[in-house]
């Protein structure tokens, strides 16, 4: 319930030499207070807001670290209620047990998100905002934290606003005319509005797939016979990006998987060959992780050894029907080429020397042209929000365009106006007006405890 007095560790776990205690609510202050022993020997609740204190927490005459204390009053604070942070230096072990004496002093843990909740519900973000933090944590690539920073900005639900005045206004014209049946209304007028409505929110969903790629990004598989040269291009693919992509931990030479960015979206590459285990004796397991790897991708890159005949085990990866789009990546170009004429023409193709590197451009825009359209996602128009949101807008064009049909075909106002009634409430659903209780949960439960 709002109103009591939560507390979480803010920071992630781990051997991490700093942790951030953090408390937010009515009680915050007395909670602290008896455990803080100032150097400045000022209590915290004489304290000015805002500033940061040093000194110790001292718990059962046991003093359990040197602490800076950040103290944020009501309602200048993150959640709008009276927040402090205890900073503390001491590792893991010192940060459990400065929260276990908060908790001990009568502080509730956290459940996750439970901070950005409060922040939603005492007014200070949206529910576009509040989701947009969680945006900015988890970004994967530049473009990625870029988007979701300008989502914090409340850009999605200022244009919903818009598109709900809108209806509002067009609602208001037809409802006079249902009020007064004097008053002869010309639905006709409300057509070229309405389209526009319509378009506006397509636009909004196009640019929202966007924003979904860039947020959960993409799977690439790498399958081929043995030898033909999948590892030197999964190393050649990462290479390329190592310098602007933040280095994965462990990842060497030998690598099976790796992340890149293609265009701003982050790609996952997953070489099937490294997935199986040579001497594992259960060789099925490896062909199963294989498949499920291939299962779980977007795009495929079938690479064949371009300076030898195809083998039989060549033409079969290359006739079977994998039912996502397929590159023929043709490796070892700078070998004499002995590869003769594929057998389908259904693929995409580009010649490559995976360990001189040519042709890895090419690769690379031969992928971003199917599985973005060739359209890089540009800042300023992806849009990130989440599928029960999409779902919402799926809706809203949906009652848009059936309010259309309406009035093209000729129906009374009131049918009319039912849809445009329908789309109203669905725009505020979408700005978090009407959200009922179980999406505010889905919501916040995507967050981690403590922020
Ligand atoms: P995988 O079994 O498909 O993963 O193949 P590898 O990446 O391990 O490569 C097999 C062999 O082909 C290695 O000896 C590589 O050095 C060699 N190789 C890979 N790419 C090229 C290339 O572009 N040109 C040449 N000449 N050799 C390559």
């Amino acid at each position: 319930m709002i109103g009591d007095t939560i507390a979480a560790v803010s920071t992630p776990l781990g051997e991490g030499g700093i942790g951030i205690v953090r408390l937010s609510g009515p009680d915050s202050v007395p909670i602290v207070e008896p455990l803080f022993r100032p150097a400045d020997g000022i209590p915290l609740s004489e304290a000015p807001t805002h500033t940061l204190r040093y000194g110790h927490i001292v718990s059962e005459g046991r003093t359990l670290d040197e602490v800076l204390v950040a103290l944020m009053r009501s309602p200048r604070s993150y959640t709008r209620e009276d927040v402090v942070e205890i900073d503390c230096h001491g590792g893991i072990v010192a940060v459990r047990s400065v929260l276990d004496a908060v908790l001990k002093m009568g502080a509730r843990l956290a459940g996750p998100g439970e901070f950005t909740k409060r922040a939603f519900l005492n007014g200070r973000i949206s529910l576009d905002q509040a989701q947009a933090v969680l945006d900015v944590v988890r970004a994967k690539t530049p473009l990625g934290l870029e988007a979701a920073l300008d989502r914090l900005d409340g850009r999605f639900s200022a244009a919903i606003g818009e598109i709900r005045e809108e209806i509002a206004g067009l609602l208001a014209d037809i409802e006079v005319g249902i009020d007064f049946p004097d008053f002869d209304i010309d639905l006709g007028r409300l057509l070229e509005p309405l389209v526009r409505l319509e378009k506006r929110v397509s636009s909004l969903l196009a640019r929202a797939e966007d924003g979904r790629r860039v947020r959960e990004g993409l799977t690439v598989a790498i399958v081929g016979r043995p030898n033909v040269g999948k590892s030197t291009l999964l190393n050649a693919i990462l290479a390329e990006e190592r310098a602007i992509v933040t280095p994965i931990p462990g990842t060497t030479r030998d690598t099976v998987e790796g992340e890149t960015d293609i265009g701003g979206v982050p790609v996952r590459l997953i070489d099937t060959a490294g997935l199986r285990e040579p001497d594992d004796p259960v060789e099925a397991e490896g062909v199963r992780r294989a498949r499920e790897a291939v299962a779980r991708s977007d795009l495929l890159l079938l690479v064949l050894d371009r300076s030898e005949p195809l083998t039989g085990e060549d033409r079969s990866l290359i006739s079977r029907d994998w039912g996502v789009p397929v590159v023929l990546v043709l490796n070892k170009a700078d070998l004499p080429a002995r590869i003769g004429d594929l057998p389908y023409g259904r693929w995409d193709e580009v010649s490559v020397s995976a360990e001189r590197g040519d042709g890895i451009d090419r690769l690379r825009m031969i992928v971003l042209d199917l599985l973005l359209g060739g359209r890089v996602p540009a800042r300023n128009t992806i849009l990130l929000i989440d599928a029960w949101e999409r779902d919402l807008l799926r809706r809203m064009k949906a009652y848009l365009f059936r309010g259309i049909e309406a009035i093209v075909g000729k129906k009374s106002a009131d049918m009319v106006a039912e849809e445009l009634r329908a789309a109203y409430r669905t725009s505020g659903e979408l700005q978090g007006i009407d959200v009922s209780e179980s999406i505010l949960d889905s919501v916040f439960s995507r967050f981690c405890v403590g922020k």
